[in-house]
């Protein structure tokens, strides 16, 4: 690199955000320069603070800045129902339909064998425990269409049912190897209403 110093740094801190090659982040260093300083701050703080404020919830695994995150805390949320999901970001696609009122259970990912990601490295210990201590009576699969995800869903749905639970998958309209939360409302809700036993 023929730059200066801060500018080779500002690009090789792009760089390691996803999707982005040496390209896009010279593009993305040179507009930050040409930002205005107060515009540059208030992105730099930003970044610090979500890092700093945002925390894990101690029961679902959500992001949150108040633990036990706000949907955890909700009385009128119905706690006998558990959605089992991959990522924070799947918990906004389905708060987006407005039709689930149950809880929520963050895996942090998905069963992968080949990236040598097993079911101790995500968040299943954890959903274990909550269903030996809470008051569950449906536990909702609701992990990617893909591979991993259905690989996941199946590993957990044999571990749960000697609980004696009611173990579901979301199905209906979910496009096959394709990520819940690129997933429209309308086809969300229905694949929630079309959930099938396991
Ligand atoms: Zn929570």
């Amino acid at each position: 690199m023929f730059y200066p110093e801060p500018i080779s740094r500002l690009i090789e801190g792009f760089m390691k955000l996803p999707g982005i090659g040496p390209k896009t982040a010279g593009r993305l260093a040179f507009y930050v320069l040409n930002m205005k300083e107060d515009d540059v701050l208030d992105l730099a703080k930003a970044l610090v603070n979500a890092k700093r404020q945002l925390q894990y919830c101690s029961v679902c695994n959500n992001i949150t800045d108040l633990d036990p995150c706000h949907i955890c805390r909700d009385k009128r949320r119905d706690q006998s129902i558990i959605c089992v999901v991959q990522e924070p970001k799947d918990v906004v696609a389905m708060e987006k339909t407005r039709e689930f009122e149950g809880t929520y259970h963050v895996l942090q990912g998905a069963i992968s064998p080949m990236d040598g990601i097993g079911p101790e490295d995500i968040r299943i210990p954890d959903l274990l425990k909550r269903l030996g201590d809470e008051q569950v009576k449906e536990v909702i699969l609701a992990t990617n269409p893909n591979v991993e995800g259905e690989a996941t869903a199946m590993y957990i749905s044999r571990l749960v049912k000697p609980f004696g639970i009611r173990v579901t998958r979301i199905a209906h309209g979910l496009p096959v190897g394709g990520d819940l939360e690129y997933a429209d409302e309308v086809t969300l809700t229905k694949a929630l209403e079309g959930r099938r036993e396991l």
